[in-house]
């Protein structure tokens, strides 16, 4: 008798390396993706879920008669504290338990990967949303290697898909010329992305020239970006700006708990509310100078990781125009100034350096940042209003 083994059927991807190892880690997750999000559903599993006794509660139709797509039919109605009802308490998934995996929606099958179908490749990238992306993209040096694997997508289930063009070769030029930049640099990762800000902020339209020629170029031009920008310590500056967005922006709702859970764990750590601001300064620089050298000299690459990440996330961005692109840079950089201040803070306040911590604050900023803008433009402009200039400065707030 010949015993047949099943062959996964595989797809190739390009994302980085990390992206290959990731398993979702389930009940022992401390931000469970069934939370806080809104969980679409296109026209079939919509009319399936409708139908199901037990489930058909909660879903609905998805936001204006005009708006709803077939991939957006319906929607899942989450609890008043942001999570999902069909989350029972031992974990599981009402949709698996009743209908079976190859049922759940492209949202939940999906996440925290998201698929763009392009003519030549799948590109594969990721979310720090998921603590556990964050945690193996911070962890490891290498992680943010891009390459192409054998990667099996399940045939029995289905997944979102972008469709797009491919970045023709000049924007895929400047893209890898950018990540390659700043991806071998062994220098601060603040002083790199000033220099491919004012590399890009210095031309008209997108460069012709070869990869290899754009690289030299960042090279050459980072020869002439001044780094003695920082003439006093920037955690002064750091504060003053981070601090108060924060506390402004926080939404006192219970979809924002974990939110409010790492912004208060922050609060404590410089001192608490009735703390002058000259001390909340001290005490942040207490911190930086001890847990963040601490942290930095056992994961050198974590930061520069989340940002490589946010390039390959948004990697088609290098196909609009250098001022585009270096806004969603700005972006990428504000992003990853709130997720390093409460990193520091955290790790004061738990007295502690740890990995899981980080990715915890990671993905926690991350998830609120992709539900709500309202953080990110306080910051932008706090910093229009003391400096008048966001683009020069946004990089000091992770120097
Ligand atoms: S957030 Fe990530 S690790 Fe947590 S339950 Fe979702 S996929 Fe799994």
């Amino acid at each position: 008798m010949t015993i047949q083994t099943p062959v996964k059927p595989k797809a190739t991807q390009f994302g980085p390396k990390f992206g290959t190892a990731f398993k979702c880690t389930g009940e022992a997750c401390r931000l469970s993706c069934c939370k806080g999000w809104t969980v679409s559903l296109d026209k079939d599993t919509y009319r399936l879920y409708r139908d199901t006794p037990d489930i058909a509660e909660h879903v609905q139709k998805a936001g204006k008669t005009q708006n709803r797509s077939n991939k957006a039919y319906g929607e899942i109605k989450l609890g008043s504290d942001g999570g999902c009802p069909l989350l029972t308490e031992t974990g599981l998934c009402k949709v698996q338990k009743s209908l079976g995996e190859a049922h759940l929606s492209e949202t939940c099958t999906t996440f925290p990967r998201s698929i763009t179908q392009t003519p030549k490749q799948t590109a594969v990238s990721y979310t720090p949303a998921c603590p556990e992306i964050a945690r193996l993209c911070m962890d490891t040096a290498d992680s943010m290697q891009l390459e192409h694997s054998d990667y099996a997508l399940d045939p029995k289930l289905k997944y979102a898909r972008l469709t797009s063009p491919d970045l023709s070769d000049t924007s895929q030029a400047l893209f890898g010329a950018v990540y390659n930049f700043i991806a071998l640099s062994d220098r601060a990762l603040w002083r790199d992305i000033l220099v491919v800000i004012s590399y890009l902020s210095s031309l008209d339209r997108q460069p012709t020239a070869t990869q290899e020629d754009i690289t030299q170029q960042l090279f050459a031009f980072g020869e002439h970006v001044r780094s003695d920008a920082i003439t006093t310590d920037p955690s002064i500056f750091q504060v003053r700006m981070i601090y108060p967005t924060l506390l402004q922006t926080v939404e006192l709702s219970e979809a924002a708990r974990d939110f409010r859970l790492v912004q208060e764990t922050a609060n404590m750590a410089l001192g608490g509310a009735h703390v002058p601001f000259e001390q909340k300064v001290k005490n942040f620089v207490l911190a930086r100078e001890t847990y963040w050298k601490l942290f930095c000299q056992q994961k050198p690459f974590a930061l520069k990781n989340l940002f490589l990440n946010d390039l390959i996330r948004n990697r088609l961005v290098f196909s609009q125009t250098p001022e585009q692109i270096v806004d969603r840079i700005v972006d990428f950089v504000l992003n990853l100034a709130m997720v390093r201040f409460i990193q520091i803070l955290t790790f004061q306040a738990k007295n502690t350096i740890a990995i899981d911590e980080a990715a915890f604050v990671a993905a926690s900023i991350s998830r609120k940042l992709a539900h709500s803008q309202k953080n990110r433009t306080a910051l932008k402009k706090a910093l229009q209003d003391h400096l008048g200039d966001v683009r020069s400065v946004a990089t000091l707030l992770i120097a």
